[in-house]
């Protein structure tokens, strides 16, 4: 997949591109990133970006003709690619969009930064603003860095077998269950036996189990998205009844 991006600090990137799984994927064509200067497309001897707010205020807003020019750039390259742009007012980022993007035929990933972006541009180029949370960065370029980092990672052959997505928290409405490495104790804390039992079948239940009360525990709002199977209903009423005999 090749993805662009429209940033005034192309060399944020650098260092992204070039560790784990990341450098990986690129290594291997899963990825082919590439980043635009949008102060290279702005006119005159000053390459002026900005520019005060029509209406007064503070701060500095990103004039439109560069932007567009820069994506106008892009797009010679990657013709039907989706245009974001990162915005704390776009929709908030999550697995499933990440999964959505996953199948778009290129990405443009336009960074915003002091005040935002002159509105014209939004209107009449954006395909979707994107969020990562409720909160206000200085600039669109590490939203850009965790949205690419998401969607790379489900791209058919980026993860191997060893570090599928497959179970990964949200990829079933629930959070995943538990890991544990070497050693066996640790600290006085031991390993659940089950997980060395060599059992795999028990292995398997102990996890979906697990990943289900953990669900309830951690993050109880995901549920509240999904609907639950049959032996879910009984793991969790199994688990209630447990607790009530707990409690007495
Ligand atoms: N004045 C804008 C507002 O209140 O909506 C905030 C501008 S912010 C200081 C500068 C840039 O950082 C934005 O244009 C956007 O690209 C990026 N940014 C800030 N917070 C973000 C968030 N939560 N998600 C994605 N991008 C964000």
């Amino acid at each position: 997949m090749k993805v662009c991006i429209l940033t005034l600090f192309p060399e944020l990137f650098d260092p992204f591109w070039d560790h784990g799984i990341i450098r990986r994927a690129v290594q291997g064509q899963k990825i082919s990133p590439f980043t635009i200067n949008i102060r290279d497309h702005a006119k005159g001897r000053h390459r002026v970006t900005d520019d005060r707010p029509y209406g007064g205020g503070c701060g500095m807003v990103m004039k439109p003709e560069p932007m567009t020019a820069a994506l106008a750039k892009a797009k010679t390259r990657m013709p039907s690619a989706t245009t974001l742009l990162l915005s704390p007012q776009g929709k908030r980022f999550d697995q499933r969009l990440a999964q959505s993007l996953a199948f778009a035929d290129g990405l443009i990933l336009a960074c915003g930064r002091y005040e935002g972006v002159d509105e014209r541009f939004i209107d009449q180029h954006v395909d979707v603003e994107i969020s990562i949370g409720d909160f206000v960065l200085t600039g669109g370029e590490l939203g850009a860095m965790v949205v690419i980092d998401a969607v790379a990672r489900l791209i058919p052959g980026v993860l191997g077998n060893e570090d599928s997505a497959g179970s990964d928290t949200f990829s079933d409405g629930l959070v995943e269950h538990a890991h544990y490495t070497r050693p066996p104790t640790f600290d006085n804390e031991p390993v659940p036996d089950v997980l060395l039992s060599g059992n795999h079948q028990e292995i398997d239940r102990w996890r979906r189990e697990t990943a289900l009360i953990r669900t309830v525990l951690k993050r109880p709002d995901l549920l509240a998205q999904r609907e639950l199977s049959r032996q879910e209903r009984q793991t969790l009423e199994k688990w209630r009844r447990d607790i009530d005999r707990l409690i007495g």
